[in-house]
């Protein structure tokens, strides 16, 4: 038996911060009730309107190295050298086994680590439709500092540098396009033949 047989598909939705993939993911998940989101841990704390469990899972920073030091984590991140970010394994890897298709919502050093401990993780890079789009989302977004904004614009023109790794790129400009999309990769990943156990084992 090949190792995707029978799994879903791992799909890794990543791209700088403000590119609106949040927005994209949201929505994909409400039309395909077959994806499931992969809730992370964060050591940040919460916005206002973020529900524990929904939008993450709000920790300390021991129970998190607490967590690091028993394995629980696909992969983590110290994020902005601030605060941690980390995938639980247990919820992915239940899913995939399951026949679901899983989405992991992360950042772009997050997604490189996923490629090299799931090689058959699909990634998909959500890009701006432009640099200065990006900003003013950055901008308008209204949670962050000044100074906050800046360090995620400079990291936001770093982390397009890594458009290369990725499988798929997906332009967020209109909504609608970019989650069809989205589904059309799902749809795809889903028809390889790797996946088609009820074909090859006649
Ligand atoms: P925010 O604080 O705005 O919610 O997220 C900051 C960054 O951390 C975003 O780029 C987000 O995608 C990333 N992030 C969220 N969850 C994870 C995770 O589980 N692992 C990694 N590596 N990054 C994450």
């Amino acid at each position: 038996m090949k190792a995707n047989e029978g799994k879903g598909v791992l799909i890794v939705l990543s791209g700088p911060s403000g590119v609106g993939k949040g927005t994209v993911c949201k929505e994909l998940l409400v039309r395909n009730p077959q994806v499931k989101l992969s809730v992370s841990a964060t050591t940040r704390a919460p916005r206002p309107g973020e529900v524990e469990g929904v939008s993450y899972f709000f920790k300390t920073r021991e129970e998190f190295e607490r967590m690091i030091a028993a394995g629980e984590f696909l992969e983590y991140m110290d994020v902005f050298g601030m605060n941690y970010y980390g995938t639980p394994r247990a919820y992915v890897e239940q899913q995939l086994a399951a026949g679901n298709d899983i989405v992991l919502e992360i950042d772009v050093k997050g997604a490189m680590n996923v490629k090299r401990l799931c090689p058959e993780a699909v990634l998909v890079f959500i890009a701006p439709p432009s640099m200065e789009t990006l900003k003013k989302r950055l901008v308008g977004r209204g949670t962050e500092t000044a100074e906050a904004v800046e360090r995620r614009t400079q990291e936001a023109f770093a982390e397009m540098k890594l458009l290369p790794e990725y499988d798929y790129a997906v332009v967020n400009d209109v909504l609608e396009d970019a989650v069809c999309s989205v589904e059309t990769i799902i749809k795809a990943e889903r028809l390889r033949v790797c996946r088609r156990a009820d074909l090859t084992n006649f």
